[in-house]
């Protein structure tokens, strides 16, 4: 796992964890535990997602409802990321553009991208459906795993160090 996970507290990890159990990451749950509501949103041109503050006090995730399914999922987990790695740096909210640059820094978005990556695709448990895929002799075991997780191909490739 990533340093950004590492750097979570402890209750937080267990929590996130919790919607871990079995692929794909239950991820709407998570945000909803987390306080954090999620919306499809027609954006600005060349923007996947955003956060900002919402009235009732917690956060508010809009994602681009014209990207496909598996993008806004990723989109979903980046801002969730920023939420609990940069809650300080919101301000009236960030904008991530379709490369996933902000007002934040690079390094605050490649922070993001990790965090968002071991949130979907929890270590063990693809370890485990790795396994699984293997011995039941799968044909492209990164496409499988991608669709059993509902990542992009890139994403599960960059995962297992393919
Ligand atoms: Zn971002």
């Amino acid at each position: 796992m990533s340093p950004e996970w590492n750097r979570l507290t402890p209750a937080v990890r267990v929590q996130i964890e919790a919607f871990q159990d079995a692929p794909p990451v239950r991820l709407p749950e998570l945000a909803r535990a987390l306080g954090v509501s999620v919306k499809a949103s027609t954006l600005g041109p060349g923007i996947s997602g955003e956060i900002r503050p919402a009235d009732d006090g917690g956060f508010v995730i809009r994602i681009n409802r014209h990207d496909p399914p598996k993008r806004q999922r990723f989109t979903v987990a980046h801002e969730l990321a920023h939420f609990l790695l940069h809650s300080d740096e919101i301000g009236n909210g960030i904008e991530d553009d379709v490369l996933y640059r902000s007002s934040l820094s690079d390094r605050r978005e490649q922070q993001a991208n990790r965090l968002a990556a071991d949130i979907l695709m929890p270590g063990d448990l693809v370890a485990e459906a790795r396994e699984a895929a293997e011995e039941k002799g799968v044909g492209d075991v990164v496409l499988y795993l991608a669709d059993l997780f509902a990542v992009s191909e890139a994403a599960m490739r960059i995962k297992i160090g393919q």
